[in-house]
């Protein structure tokens, strides 16, 4: 099974890298794939460059094989609608091999204002990692959707190639990149919420204003 993770990772912190170390073990797989996007359609304008992200995220996992890389949102240029990446990779894979794309319930929660949301199902399987919050509207369309695709554990969605959704709730680290660029630029440290490699990297640029 491909499993990919994509984010803004702006820039990367323990909380990505726990969240999937996690995703590993508990979906079985032997590795888990980063994807950064390139212009985030539903969110502001990062604080570095998708060239500086990617360097990060390359130090970040420079000594973890069960994590990897994927750079083809940055690729394409332009927005980065997930239908799109997601037909592509399963170009890739083929008609039978499961594909499965995790993201928060915070992201899950406006699902149904994605670029061809519905197309989404038909490519790969969800799996949505409950986090602290609000969690979703009852009776709203990814609720619905929730119920009407959930499966009760990893073992699903080996079976099938894509459709399914999985709700996981593993235990998740207080940390955003929101907080860290909060620090940096307040002269704070944000030491041990990222990698020692990747902080120094920030700083050796001068990223988020260090
Ligand atoms: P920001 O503070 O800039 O919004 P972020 O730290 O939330 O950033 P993103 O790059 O937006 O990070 O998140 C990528 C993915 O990682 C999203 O699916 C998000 O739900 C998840 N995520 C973010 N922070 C954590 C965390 N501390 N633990 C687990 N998952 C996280």
């Amino acid at each position: 099974m491909h499993v990919i993770y994509g984010g803004t990772f702006d820039p990367i912190h323990h909380g990505h890298l726990r969240l999937a170390v996690e995703l590993r073990e508990r979906l079985g797989v032997a590795e888990v794939s980063l994807m950064p996007c390139h212009v985030p359609p539903h969110r502001d304008v990062p604080g570095a460059t998708s060239e500086q992200r990617v360097a990060l995220l390359e130090l970040a996992i420079a000594d973890e094989p069960g994590l990897t890389l994927d750079e083809r949102e940055l690729g394409r240029g332009g927005a980065s609608y997930t239908a799109e990446t997601l037909r592509q990779i399963r170009g890739e894979l083929g008609p039978d091999k499961p594909l499965t794309m995790v993201l928060g319930t915070d992201s899950f929660a406006g699902f149904d204002r994605w670029q061809e949301w519905q197309r989404i199902p038909e490519l790969a399987h969800i799996v949505v990692v409950r986090r602290p919050g609000p969690g979703l509207e009852p009776g709203s369309v990814p609720a619905r959707l929730l119920e009407q695709r959930a499966v009760g554990d990893a073992g699903a969605l080996y079976a099938a190639p894509c459709g399914h959704i999985l709700e996981l709730d593993p235990p998740l680290l207080d940390i955003s990149a929101t907080g860290i660029r909060d620090r940096i630029l307040s002269g704070r440290s944000p030491r041990y919420l990222l990698p020692d490699a990747v902080w120094q990297e920030i700083r050796r640029q001068g990223l988020y204003g260090a």
